[in-house]
């Protein structure tokens, strides 16, 4: 599927493309380029919109640890409540969230005063999580969701970037909220290329913004922004935070239009550089041994592409823990369960994740040693 950019319907300017192994799809050519006008970066092509979201329906889900919440979920939740205890001057009473990943915050925004607080979540899984609970959940994309209240702060983090038309959803939003009612957006931000990781650019991230062009948008939406944060630090990619109010009859205030296409090159630059270096570090393996991609991922997507590997090792498959992803195709090859790891004989395996390399290593690593070469390529 070829996009225009939502926020003014330009033609989009490529700037880099690949070649992706996609869990339960063939091969796709996945792009990601430029609007010459708002600066906004698009993956483009992408998916179509059918497989776009029987993707998010069936295999991919965020979900938190409900006992014991991340720091980076604390930090968060703590950074958005923050913002709008400085600039709601009428605590919100009526809240939705859009993508739900856990009840962490249905708790921290009851305990400040919020009455009711619903969830809107694609999910079936995270959804059929909550049906008993106090916890009120939506089952349905935005996109086919009916708004039947009004609320008076509805919450979207970490959702605009995964969504093919954002103006469209938002203004979804924007219809069912009265003047001077609050809208929360947090996104990855493009600034400061040197603080995105290997994999920056992914299949699950359609659209990837900066001050100028959500501004634009929102005030399209008729939201003026009241309060903006940025965080580099601690995150996995540098994000932002932007607060908006409702605003009729709204006089747009101009920001300085950011470009983005340097910011792009920056990365792919540095993103060869990353992956020759794991080229490198593979040359070392033993060719007669069979070799398994350990992670059904956008890494392993990343490194079946961006380095020699299929050609130089014998690759027999991938392995994941994901029950969702066990029995799919990965591309050309099968996604097996861990259990298959004791029955291996003189293999490789390599853990194809950025992130979760330390948990994967711990998890395995004591399963079937005289057979098994377990390989991480960060630590
Ligand atoms: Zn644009």
């Amino acid at each position: 599927m070829r996009r225009n950019c939502f926020i003014d319907n330009q033609k989009i300017k490529n700037l880099t493309e690949y070649n992706w192994n996609i869990l339960g799809l063939k091969k796709n050519k996945i792009g990601f380029g430029l609007c010459p006008k708002c600066n906004l970066v698009l993956q483009t092509p992408s998916l179509s919109k059918k497989k776009v979201l029987n993707y998010y329906k069936n295999t991919s889900i965020y979900f938190e640890n409900l006992i014991k919440p991340s720091t980076n979920l604390k930090n968060t939740t703590k950074r958005h409540l923050n913002l709008i205890r400085k600039n709601v001057k009428l605590k919100p009473k009526n809240v939705l969230e859009v993508g739900i990943s856990t009840n962490y915050n249905f708790k921290q925004y009851l305990n400040y005063g919020v009455e009711k607080f619903q969830g809107l979540e694609p999910s079936k899984f995270i959804a059929k999580k909550f049906k008993k609970s106090k916890f009120k959940i939506f089952n349905s994309t935005i996109e086919d969701h009916k708004f039947k209240s009004n609320y008076d702060l509805i919450i979207l983090s970490h959702v605009i970037e995964h969504l093919i038309d954002p103006l469209k959803c938002l203004s979804k939003c924007s219809k069912s909220q009265k003047n001077g009612d609050h809208l929360l957006i947090e996104v990855p931000l493009l600034e400061k290329p040197n603080l995105f990781p290997p994999c920056y650019f992914n299949i699950e991230h359609l659209n990837y913004f900066n001050f100028y062009n959500l501004n634009l948008m929102m005030n399209k939406l008729s939201y003026e922004v009241v309060a903006k944060k940025k965080v580099f630090k601690g995150a996995e990619y540098p994000v932002i935070t932007i607060l908006c109010r409702k605003k009729l009859n709204l006089k747009r205030k101009f920001f300085r239009n950011i470009k983005t296409d340097i910011v792009v090159k920056k990365y792919l630059k540095k993103e060869n550089i990353f992956w020759s270096k794991i080229d490198k570090k593979l040359k070392f393996l033993d060719k007669k041994k069979s070799t398994y991609l350990f992670g059904a991922g956008l890494h392993s997507s990343m490194i079946l592409e961006k380095t020699n590997i299929l050609k130089k090792l014998n690759v027999k498959g991938i392995i994941d823990s994901s029950k969702l992803k066990q029995g799919k195709k990965f591309g050309q090859y099968y996604v097996f369960s861990p259990a298959i790891l004791k029955s291996l004989k003189k293999t490789n395996i390599i853990i194809s994740t950025f992130s979760g390399e330390k948990e994967i290593f711990s998890s395995i690593k004591k399963i079937n040693k005289k057979n098994l070469n377990i390989v991480k390529l960060y630590s």
